[in-house]
């Protein structure tokens, strides 16, 4: 597949972060082009891992999942907070490359193509400062320990296997709240333009790039920054975001609704305003587009309730999250 085929994938079920979707799509293009070309005595190319970043519940595990299934490769997330948490991280770590293999349902050299997705590195450093009250692995001993895995040395497993991460895709993930300020004040020893000639769009985009050394403030070591160079933003969902999040990818909640209710000869129909009520909610709660779902299913568990015992229902219409839905066919009592 080549990059835009991928973004058109992308498309159908992650809404907007277009510039993050083209990102992922070069790196991952390119990353299995490389495994792909591999040769023993060619000029090694070296992987690029990636960082996404952007607040909670945006996209990017999603998108993350989504690569996965439409390159048919092994998928597993994992949480650099609970890494810390542990005092030996090197068993977590062979507990996700166990799970790895295990969604490769056994085959190994599936296994080693696969993609694992580290959630919260932007924790470590708060970690890292309560170590004198926590048992667990500095968050500097995290990074140390994933950046062998990363790096790619065979590690021998359970069962006397070993698994060779040398082409295993990381993707690491995490809010990296107060970056912006960070990258505003760094800004000032970007490019300058030295010459009329300079192409000021290309010089803007050098200069807003985040530069490694903006995540030291995050708690990640040198080494481990610049084994993510590819760092790709997730923009904060606006409430026009949120309302096509309900309603327009593949297997949208409210798609999947309708074809549940479908599925029993009753037709749900949910009025715009509804949707855009919901989204008002779920910007109030802060967590992206996580509340969604929990509201939309609170919105529709007493029609739920109802319809298996009302038979003779064939329309449920919401015209307001606020109102009672309107039954076509027999209005159920209760
Ligand atoms: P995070 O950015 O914290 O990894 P997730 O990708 O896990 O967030 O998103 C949580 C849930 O919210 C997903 O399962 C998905 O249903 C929904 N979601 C978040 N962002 C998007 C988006 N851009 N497009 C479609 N669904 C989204």
């Amino acid at each position: 597949m080549t990059p835009s085929q991928i973004v058109n994938y992308l498309d159908q079920h992650v809404v907007g972060q277009e510039e993050a979707k083209r990102q992922l799509a070069v790196a991952i293009y390119t990353h299995y082009k490389k495994i792909a070309l591999a040769e023993p005595d060619k000029v090694e190319i070296i992987k690029s891992n990636v960082l996404l970043v952007g607040p909670t519940g945006t996209g990017k595990t999603l998108i993350c999942e989504t690569l996965a299934r439409v390159l048919q490769v092994p998928f597993v997330t994992a949480n650099a907070t609970s890494l810390a948490q542990s005092e030996f991280v090197n068993d977590e770590i062979e507990a996700i490359l166990l799970r790895l293999i295990d969604k490769a349902e056994g085959d190994i050299g599936r296994a080693q193509r696969g993609i694992v997705f580290i959630d919260e590195i932007d924790k470590l450093k708060a970690i890292s400062g309560q170590q004198g009250t926590l048992r667990g692995t500095s968050g500097e001993g995290v990074q140390h320990a994933l950046l062998k895995i990363m790096e790619g040395v065979p590690v021998r497993i359970k069962g006397a296997h070993y698994i060779d991460t040398t082409q295993v895709l990381f993707i690491c993930g995490g809010a990296f709240v107060g970056l912006e300020e960070t990258r505003a004040r760094t800004r000032a020893f970007g490019f300058i333009s030295t010459s009329e000639s300079d192409n000021q769009k290309m010089l803007d985009r050098l200069n807003s790039r985040t530069k490694p050394t903006d995540l030291f403030e995050f708690g990640l070591i040198q080494e481990f920054a610049g084994r993510l160079p590819i760092i790709a933003h997730f923009n904060p969902l606006s409430r026009e975001m949120m309302v096509r999040i309900m309603t327009e990818p593949k297997n949208s909640i409210y798609k999947q609704y309708r074809q549940m209710l479908a599925n029993d000869g009753v037709e749900l129909n949910i009025e715009a305003l509804v949707f855009q009520q919901i989204a008002d909610l779920a910007m109030e709660y802060k967590v992206g587009a996580r509340s969604l779902r929990g509201i939309f299913e609170e919105m529709l568990t007493p029609t739920m309730y109802l319809l298996p015992d009302h038979p003779e229902v064939r329309q449920v219409k919401f015209t307001s999250l606020f109102e009672e839905p309107k039954f076509i066919g027999t209005r159920p009592a209760g």
